[in-house]
This record gives structure tokens, sequence and C-alpha cells, in this order.
């Protein structure tokens, strides 16, 4: 039997968890708080930033919302971050990606304070990871470890094979992975679009996480039975005439190879988000410097 693994219960378990680091900084006089700055009038990121601040408020973290004209100068974006920074009662920041054209994403993400960088993007937050001494783990890997972690899987020795190498997902993931921890351990492959033999090395793994983009690009034939696999993947496609959201995985041939499987919708998606809200009052808990306990 296969087991699919449960995102939305994972991510509730976080957030129950959340729950008693929360009322710890309240007693203490500390509401946690996240700071959503948009600037554009893409639906798609419009409805990230309004999920986010309702997942804040379902917690009781305050979540600030500061949307800037898509046109305005970079400048604007730099000044309102850098108002953000040095605001005591702001614990987080979250700048929504992308930004406009006009605006570099390294520059904006270099203007927030590694402090308050809960998107664990910052390069001294990326430096700390990749050294073994992470503060914030982005959001998305982050969310992964934890459903290895619910779903049983040791990643202690684990041949793992990650598809993609972006800088928010593949790239810190591997990092994790190979990092002398808990979660870590594993021997990690990074593939990516120039990897010749995809299927080859999908098929050695006892892992595959699976963060491309490209819809459906891992099927039951590139894997070896037994094998864990986790689909980072969002994707929309039209199906019979209807817009549908699919993985980086072929759900079910993949299903009938797979021990352990996370669906889309409902696996890394709400972990992600759960994340933010755990990186949030991590955040808070330092700035207060009121120790909690993190789930
Ligand atoms: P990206 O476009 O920045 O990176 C994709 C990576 O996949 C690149 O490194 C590229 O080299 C590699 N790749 C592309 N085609 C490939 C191929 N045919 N074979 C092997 N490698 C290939 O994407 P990203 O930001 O890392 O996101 C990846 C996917 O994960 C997207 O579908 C995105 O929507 C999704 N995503 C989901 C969450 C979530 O919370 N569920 C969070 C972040 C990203």
């Amino acid at each position: 039997m296969t087991d699919v693994i449960d995102g939305d219960a994972v991510a509730a378990d976080v957030r129950d968890g959340l729950a008693g680091a929360i009322r710890t900084l309240d007693d203490a006089g500390v509401t946690p708080t996240l700071a959503t700055v948009l600037m554009s009038d893409d639906p798609a990121s419009e409805t990230y930033v309004s999920m986010k601040q309702q997942d804040c408020a379902e917690v009781g973290i305050e979540a600030r919302d500061v949307e800037l004209d898509p046109e305005a100068p970079a400048e604007e974006l730099f000044e309102t971050v850098a108002d953000l920074n040095a605001d005591p009662s702001v614990n987080g920041i979250l700048v929504q990606m992308p930004v406009p054209d006009h605006v570099e994403d390294r520059d904006v993400i270099r203007t927030i304070d590694p402090a308050k960088d809960v998107d664990g993007f910052h390069p001294e937050n990326v430096g700390r990871l990749v050294a073994g001494d992470p503060v914030f783990k982005p959001c998305t890997p982050h969310g992964v470890l934890k459903l290895l972690d619910a779903a049983g899987v040791e990643t202690e020795g684990a041949d793992v094979t990650i598809v993609g190498r972006s800088n928010i997902v593949g790239k810190p993931l591997a990092n994790l992975l190979i990092g002398k921890a808990d979660d870590g351990n594993a021997t990690v492959t990074v593939c990516h679009s120039r990897t010749e033999n995809l299927p080859e090395k999908t098929r050695r793994a006892d892992v595959v996480i699976a963060a491309a983009g490209v819809p459906e690009l891992v099927d039951g034939s590139m894997l070896t039975d037994g094998t864990v696999v986790i689909d980072v993947g969002v994707n929309r496609v039209e199906r019979d005439g209807e817009s549908t959201l699919v993985g980086d995985v072929d759900f079910e041939s993949a299903k009938s190879k797979a021990r352990a499987i996370t669906p889309v919708p409902g696996g890394v998606g709400p972990m992600t988000r759960a994340m933010l809200l755990y990186n949030t009052v991590k955040a808070t808990s330092r700035q207060a410097e009121v120790p909690v306990d993190l789930p």
C-alpha cells in the first residue's frame, strides 16, 4: 500500500505546534508580526499574499499588508523595505516574488535585514545554511524535510535525487539534505535542465524530489519499487478543456511504484505556508529574546 503523504495534516500539526510558542511570546507582550510587500498586480501573486495573511491571522500572527504600485521606481521598494527593517514592531518581511522587471530580485533580497528574512533568501542566511548553521531554512525545502520526517523516512545514508537546482528549492534542499543533522546525512544528486539520462538518476534513488516546474516530468517508469516521491511542482495545465493543477510527477504511475508520495495539491504547498509561520515565530523569538519551543 502506498502511503499518500497528507501535507494538509502535517501542516496543521506544525501550526498546532506553533500555538504554544505564540502564547509564550504573547505572555511576554510580543505579537509576532509579518509584513508582506506586494509590488505586482498579477492575480496569482495577490492570491499568494492574501493566503499568507489569512494563515497569519489564523494562528495569531499579525500581518502587515504593504502594497506598491508595480510601476513605481525600484527605490520606492528599497525604501519601503528599509522602513520595515527599522520598525521594531515588524519581525518578518516577505517581498512577494516576482517583482517587476525593472527591479532586480537579488537587490531586493539583499535589502532585507537578515534577522527579518523569513524566506531565508538573503546571502547571509544562504551562507549560514550552506555552512551548516542555518537560522531560517527556506520555507519549501524546510517543508519537504518535515514531510519526510512525518512519513517516517530516514534521510541518513539515503540516496536522494533532486530534480531542479533553483535557489529557492533545489539548492537549499540539497544543502540541507547533505548537512550533518538529524534531517540530513543523505547522499544527494542534483539534476537540472542539462542533466543527461535523468531516469538513471531517479531510478537509483531512495527518495526523489521533483522541483523542475515541468508538468508530470517524473513518471513511474523512472522509479524503482519502494521509492519515496516528493512532488514540489505546481503547474497549471489544460486537460479536457479545463484548467487544472498538476505536479512535476505523474501521480498515478508514480504511485504504483512508490512507497510514499505527496499529492498535488495537498502535499508540499501547505507545508510551504506553514513554514513561513514557523520562520516568523522564530524571527520574533530571536528579536524579542524570548525563548520558545518550536515544532
Ligand atoms: P525554477 O524554474 O526556478 O527551477 C526549475 C529547475 O528545474 C531548474 O533548475 C531547471 O534546471 C530544472 N529543470 C527544468 N526542466 C528540467 C528537466 N526537463 N529535467 C531536469 N531538470 C529540469 O523553479 P522553482 O522555483 O524551483 O520551482 C519548481 C516547481 O516547484 C514549480 O512548479 C513551482 O511552481 C513549484 N514550487 C512549488 C512550491 C510549493 O510551495 N508547492 C514552492 C516553490 C516552487
